[in-house]
């Protein structure tokens, strides 16, 4: 398994996010980072974990579990109005209708979700970042 500047690029602008959270929460810690990202966002799950492994340690999310919740990919049809399950590519055929659709409407994400951090008053909680 190895990792290419493309998911170090997201693991440092994720970085980036985290320590500004963590200031603005006075965080002396980042416990948990819930990561999401779309079936079709072109992101390995294994090589971003990799990625976090291998960024992370000097950084306030050393030792910080990462999750990665995978969101399926679903393109919406506009001549019959269906939602259906997609595979890959960018125009995609409803199985209902049969027409074409390029209208994507999840899969696509690359995102960081949630954030738990340890500060030096409470115990770790929850936050959302968005
Ligand atoms: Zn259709």
């Amino acid at each position: 398994m190895h990792f290419t500047m493309h998911e170090v690029g997201i693991i440092e602008s994720a970085l980036d996010v985290i320590r500004r959270e963590a200031r603005a929460h006075h965080a002396t810690r980042v416990t948990r980072v819930v990561m999401r990202i779309g079936a079709i966002s072109g992101v390995d799950a294994e090589a971003l974990r990799f990625g976090f492994e291998a960024c992370t340690p000097g950084s306030i999310a050393e030792g910080a579990a990462l999750e990665i919740e995978t969101v399926p990919a679903r393109a919406h049809c506009k001549a019959c109005a269906a939602d259906f399950t997609i595979e890959s590519g960018f125009i995609f055929q409803c199985p209902r209708c049969a027409a074409f659709s390029g209208d994507v409407r999840s899969g696509r994400e690359l995102e960081l979700a949630r954030l738990e951090f340890a500060t030096a008053h409470e115990k770790a909680s929850p936050h959302h970042v968005r």
